[in-house]
């Protein structure tokens, strides 16, 4: 099994080995690009860059996968949760054209990656159907269409939805895939090593300095590269180059159904948050894998709730043999409804960020990675401009940054007996004047943290679904005893001795 970066399992996680490099780190080298971040976007843009000639190396803080491709659902879909519609009415026809032209050159790239490397990773096309249930999400659907037509993409309503709901309109959309991400990802890794890329994981990437090269400061020293490419999500140590978005989770749960009820569609319905259903062979196994119930990182009182929720909404709709696997991960929304892909302002077009993909990080990773690859090799594009991570510092459409980025939405209670804590559970407030995050481990100890963030001092919330420390203002999240998993912060939380002023057991 590999590591992810919460409690909860994923199917993927559960069926895949922990990745082991075979090329090791040459210090003495400098390397024409150095990759942070071992998902699906670090590992795909590094083995572009490595076959087109570039020599390469991609560090991870854990594991590959460790982050949302670990805990994705894996729909491979040429239709953005910002509809084409939307993308026409804000950046215009040839925009949205744009848009859909480069979601189908990604999928294409997974498709020939699977076949030229020979990767077992179970894909499969598949078409994709988006029902809507009343008549303001009819007319939605409707606009949908338009924007699908607009945009060069074939689609046509249909009178069935593999999904056993109420509907009044189904749309189908031919040109999808689905596969297990992880698979696929550590298949393209050995591809890159093979052709002489570097791996190297539990390595994070600290700081780095403007130079040429660039000097990287990483937890295993320092390195040099000719440009860097940061597949982290927002990137660690840039503030004020951070593009606007929002981070949020989703909620994922594996099951097994009546053999006759599994379909091969990629299905969705409209609500808000949308809930979406797709089903996978795994070791020979069927599971059904249905995700929704989304909300801003940290903003939710109990995480758990989420879970019964979705649980609830599959049992309505699907007689459940068993669910096997429950999980959550998280994305980064943008402001405007596109991703930010592109070289950083003021670092001398060396340093790249792919972030911002919504829910369709499947394929934006393969859009960044052909980009990416473009931006390097000095190629004009019509991407450019359109991607941009800077593109919201001359735009001004979208002023809610603050209102998205907004801060913490629970109030800290003052903590009145500090010894009561059930083992495995957390908490976040006040102890004699300061704010505290406490854990009580397996073993009955207690651990106590400062509750600031450390990327803007946030105040920190406990997430019980996925035993973690969740910053509702950008994301940032950590292990029970303060250890870092998501930026972006760049350290761990503050660990507090106050012994003796609390006790220590129950
Ligand atoms: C529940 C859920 C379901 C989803 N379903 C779909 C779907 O069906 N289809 C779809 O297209 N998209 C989906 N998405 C979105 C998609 O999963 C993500 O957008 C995508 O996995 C992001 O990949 P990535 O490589 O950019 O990031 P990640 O996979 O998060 O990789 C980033 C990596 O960087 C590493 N890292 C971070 N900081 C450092 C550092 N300083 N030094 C070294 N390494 C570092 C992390 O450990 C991590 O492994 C879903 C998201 C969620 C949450």
């Amino acid at each position: 099994m590999i590591p992810r970066d919460g409690a909860c399992k994923s199917l993927w996680q559960t069926d895949a080995r922990s990745y082991s490099p075979v090329n090791r780190l040459n210090r003495r080298k400098i390397y024409d690009v150095a990759i942070v971040g071992g998902g699906i976007t670090g590992v795909s843009t590094a083995l572009l860059l490595q076959q087109a000639g570039k020599s390469c190396i991609l560090m991870e803080s854990n594991t590959l996968c460790f982050g949302s491709t670990g805990g994705t659902t894996a729909h491979l879909s040429n239709l953005p949760d910002t509809p084409y519609s939307t993308l026409s009415a804000r950046f215009g026809k040839e925009a949205a054209r744009l848009v859909r032209q480069s979601a189908e050159q990604a999928i294409g790239l997974i498709r020939r990656n699977i076949r030229k490397y020979d990767i077992h990773c179970g894909f499969e096309n598949a078409d994709a159907v988006i029902f809507s249930q009343n008549p303001s999400q009819d007319n939605q659907l409707e606009a949908w269409k338009a924007g699908c037509l607009e945009a060069g993409l074939d689609s046509g309503w249909v009178d069935q939805s593999p999904v056993p709901m109420d509907f009044t309109r189904a749309l189908l959309v031919k040109g999808q895939g689905k596969f297990h991400p992880v698979k696929y990802v550590q298949g393209i890794a050995r591809a890159f090593e093979k052709i002489g890329g570097t791996i190297v994981q539990r390595c994070r990437v600290q700081e780095f300095r403007m130079g040429d090269p660039l000097r990287i400061e990483t937890s295993h020293g320092f390195l040099e590269s000719r440009y860097l490419v940061f597949a982290t999500h927002i990137p660690p140590g840039c503030s004020g180059y951070e593009p606007p978005c929002a981070a949020y989770r989703s909620y994922a749960v594996a099951l097994r159904i009546p053999e006759d009820r599994y379909f091969p569609e990629l299905v969705y319905d409209m609500e808000d948050p949308y809930h979406y259903y797709r089903c996978q062979w795994v070791k020979g196994k069927r599971y059904l894998i249905a995700g929704g119930a989304d909300h801003r990182t940290g903003q939710v009182e109990d995480t758990r709730d989420c879970f019964r929720m979705l649980e609830d909404h599959i049992r309505q709709l699907f007689p459940v043999k068993e669910i096997t696997h429950r999980w959550s991960s998280q994305y980064f929304k943008p402001e405007d409804g596109l991703p930010y892909i592109g070289a950083l302002q003021g670092k001398e077009g060396k340093v790249f960020v792919a972030t911002g993909y919504g829910g369709d990080g499947m394929v934006y990773s393969g859009v960044a990675s052909l980009l990416i690859r473009k931006l390097i090799r000095k190629e004009k594009t019509a991407l450019t401009g359109l991607f941009s991570p800077n593109r919201f510092q001359s735009r001004k459409v979208f002023s809610n940054r603050a209102g998205e980025n907004g801060g913490p939405s629970r109030g800290v209670q003052e903590i009145q007996h500090p010894e009561e804590l059930a083992p495995g559970e957390g908490r976040v407030g006040l102890y004699d004047k300061r704010s505290l995050a406490q854990f009580r481990d397996q073993k009955g100890n207690l651990i106590m943290m400062d509750s600031a963030c450390r990327h803007q001092q946030c105040q920190i919330t406990w997430n019980p679904a996925e035993k973690s420390w969740d910053c509702p203002c950008h994301g940032s999240r950590y292990s029970t005893t303060g250890k870092l998993l998501n930026g972006p912060a760049d350290q761990d939380l503050i660990l507090l001795d106050l012994h003796p002023a609390l006790p220590q057991s129950r």
